[in-house]
């Protein structure tokens, strides 16, 4: 199965509930923050975001550590460590394989119309949010709301501009190579 990114949205538009009731029985979720709050003030902040697997589709915590120990074959995850430690362009290489490996993951949950869609930024427990609510960064494919996705498209690390002129390249590539699962 082949997704681009406006097939993404046009599959989302064509899904949209015509009410709400359809909404609330979805079987596509949205991940969350977890938190736990007491008195209500927050006193632990759960660190349990999974991101997916562009290789294998598997969730993981460490998703920059499976990729290195179980993708070390693959020409960009080979490129990575190269590029030296805690650079940003190594942070902005593994943040393109995880937005990758989240959206490849997410196009399967709404074809299937079943499971858990991953955003960029997660909205707190308890609010309803949708995968309506959510549309992909055209840049780095990262999930966020439609109504915060042109703040961040203003400062996306993976947006082209005239002083990195590869990152075009690397855009285009994002927006004219389908992804094949
Ligand atoms: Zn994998
Ligand atoms: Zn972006």
């Amino acid at each position: 199965m082949v997704i681009s990114q406006s097939e993404y949205q046009k599959l989302i538009s064509s899904a949209a509930p015509s009410d709400a009731a359809t909404s609330a029985e979805s079987a596509v979720t949205v991940q969350t923050v977890s938190n736990v709050v007491l008195n209500k003030k927050l006193v632990k902040r759960i660190w349990d975001k999974k991101n997916y697997c562009l290789f294998c589709g598997q969730p993981s915590k460490t998703l920059s550590r499976h990729m290195l120990q179980k993708h070390n074959d693959e020409v960009e995850v080979l490129a990575v460590p190269s590029r030296g430690k805690s650079t940003s362009e190594r942070r902005r290489m593994w943040k393109s394989l995880t937005n990758r490996g989240n959206f490849s993951h997410n196009c399967k949950v709404v074809s299937s119309g079943t499971g858990e869609v991953v955003v960029a930024k997660r909205s707190g427990k308890g609010k309803t949010v949708t995968v309506f609510d959510y549309v992909p960064c055209p840049y780095c494919q990262g999930m966020y709301s439609r109504y915060s996705l042109y703040r961040h498209k203003k400062r996306c690390q993976a947006r082209p501009s005239e002083k990195n002129p590869q990152r075009t390249g690397l855009y285009l590539f994002h927006a004219l190579c389908c992804i094949t699962y």
